[in-house]
C-alpha cells in the first residue's frame, strides 16, 4: 500500500465477491458479474469469477457481497487552486468529496478566485494555469478537470484557438462574465466548439450578487453543449420553461444539488418522458453559497430515485456513464478498457431498505466502504457517509 500511495502503479488487482455491480450504462445498468480485474488502473476483465483470469494478482479485494459501481462524476464544480475553496474558506473539500464517492470533477469555471482577472489575456492565463495545476496535483486522487475560462466581451476566435492549443478543453459557465446576450454567446460557443472546447451555460436567475439572469431563450440561442444547472443555481426558471428546454434543445441536461430541488425532479422526469434519459447528467455546483457538499452526488441519487420515482440503478447512470460519454471521459463505466475508478457501497446501517437500491429509493444515501481511483485504494470506510453494513477487505497487497 505504501508504494501505491506514493503514486506508483497498481499492478494487477482482482476485485471478487461483488454482490451487485452497477455498470453506469443506462442500457444495461446492472451487470451479471461478481468480479473485475484491472491492470495498472485499467479494467481488463468483467464477469463471473470462473470466467476471469484472476491468477498472479498483486492485490485481491474481497468485496464481501457489497456493490461495486463506477466512481461518481460531478459535472459541475467551482475549484480554485489545490484543495482549498475561498468561497467558504474551506480546506480539504475535494478529499472530503472523494469520501462521498466522487472520483472525477469537472470545473464550470474557477470563478471564486479572489481578484479573478477579467481582461482577456488574464482570463486565458488563469484557465491555462488552472488546467496545468490540477493536472499536476490531484487531491485525494480525484481527477479535477479544470481550466474553464469565463467568456468576456471582446474575445475573438483566435483566443479560442490559443486556449485549445494550450490544452484548455472546457468553457466556464457562459453568462458569468460580461457575455450574457444570446447572439454574443452563440458566436463564442461556436468558436469554442470548432476548436474542440466544450461549453456549459448558466441557466436561471443570478447565483450571487453580480451574476445575472439567463432565460430559456438565451439558453436556446447560445446552444452550449451543456444546459448547465437546468434546475437553477439556485434560482430556477419556471418549470414550464425548463421542460421546454428539455424538449427543444438536444444538449445535455445538467441537474445540480445546489439548485431548485422541485425543478430538479421535474427536469429528470421530463427527460424520462421525452425518452432522452441519456442526456441527463448530475453535479453539485459546489463550492457555492450553499457551501460544500461532500455527499451532494449521493444526495442527488437519493432525491431523484425517491421523490423523482426513477429507478435507482438508472439515476446512478446519470452521474457516471452519461457524463463520461457526454464529456468524453475514459471513466464512468465498468467495461474493459475504462479507468478503474470505483466506489464500493452497501446499504447504510439501520436503513429501512432491505437492499442498497431499495434504501436509495426510500430516500436514504448509501454507506461507502471504499473508493478506488486508477486502481489505487484512496479511502476505506468513508468518514462522511453513514456506516455501510459491510465493507470490502483488501486480502493481499503489493509491497
Ligand atoms: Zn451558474
Amino acid at each position: 500500500m505504501a508504494d501505491i500511495a506514493a503514486g506508483g502503479k497498481s499492478g494487477k488487482v482482482v476485485i471478487r465477491n461483488v454482490g451487485l455491480m452497477l455498470s453506469g450504462d443506462l442500457d444495461l445498468p446492472i451487470l451479471d458479474a461478481d468480479t473485475v480485474v484491472l491492470v495498472d488502473g485499467i479494467i481488463t476483465a468483467v464477469g463471473r469469477e470462473k470466467d476471469c483470469d484472476t491468477a498472479h494478482a498483486a492485490t485481491t479485494i474481497d468485496a464481501r457481497g457489497t456493490c461495486l459501481a463506477p466512481g461518481l462524476i460531478d459535472s459541475h464544480v467551482h475549484p480554485v487552486f489545490g484543495d482549498w475553496t475561498p468561497r467558504q474558506n474551506q480546506l480539504g473539500w475535494i478529499d472530503s468529496t472523494m469520501n462521498g464517492g466522487v472520483t472525477t470533477m469537472i470545473s464550470a469555471g474557477e470563478v471564486h478566485l479572489p481578484g479573478r482577472p477579467k481582461d482577456i489575456v488574464g482570463l486565458k492565463a488563469l484557465a491555462i494555469t488552472a488546467q496545468r495545476a490540477f493536472d499536476n496535483f490531484r487531491p485525494g486522487g480525484v481527477k479535477v478537470l479544470a481550466g474553464a475560462p469565463i467568456l468576456e466581451k471582446g474575445m475573438v476566435e483566435g483566443d479560442f484557438a490559443e486556449l485549445a492549443a494550450a490544452g484548455v478543453t472546457l468553457l466556464g459557465e457562459v453568462g458569468l462574465g460580461s457575455v450574457k446576450a444570446g447572439y454574443e454567446a452563440k458566436e463564442m460557443v461556436a468558436w469554442a466548439r470548432k476548436h474542440g472546447i466544450q461549453s456549459t451555460i448558466h441557466t436561471g436567475g443570478p447565483s450571487i450578487p453580480g451574476s445575472g439572469l439567463i432565460d430559456k431563450d438565451v439558453v436556446l440561442e447560445a446552444d452550449a453543449d451543456v444546459i448547465g444547472h437546468i434546475n437553477g443555481g439556485h434560482t430556477a426558471l419556471p418549470e414550464a420553461h425548463v421542460c421546454e428546454l428539455c424538449e427543444k434543445s438536444s444538449r445535455a441536461i445538467e441537474i445540480v444539488h445546489n439548485g431548485n430541488e422541485k425543478v430538479a425532479i421535474a427536469a429528470a422526469q421530463a427527460a424520462m418522458q421525452l425518452k432522452c434519459p441519456h442526456r441527463v447528467i448530475l453535479g453539485t455546483d459546489g463550492p457555492a453559497g450553499s457551501g460544500v457538499q461532500p455527499l451532494g452526488m449521493l444526495r442527488m441519487w437519493a432525491l431523484l430515485s425517491s421523490l423523482g420515482g426513477i429507478p435507482a440503478e438508472l439515476v446512478y447512470c446519470f452521474a457516471t456513464g452519461n457524463t463520461a460519454r457526454l464529456r468524453k471521459l475514459n471513466s464512468g463505466l465498468i467495461e474493459i478498457g475504462r479507468d478503474a475508478d470505483f466506489v464500493f457501497m452497501d446499504r447504510a446501517q439501520h436503513t429501512a431498505g432491505r437492499t442498497l437500491l431499495e434504501s436509495v429509493q426510500l430516500g436514504d444515501i448509501p454507506g461507502i466502504g471504499m473508493v478506488m481511483i486508477d486502481g489505487i485504494v484512496r479511502c476505506g470506510r468513508s468518514r462522511n457517509t453513514p456506516p455501510a453494513m459491510e465493507v470490502p477487505l483488501v486480502i493481499s497487497a503489493a509491497h
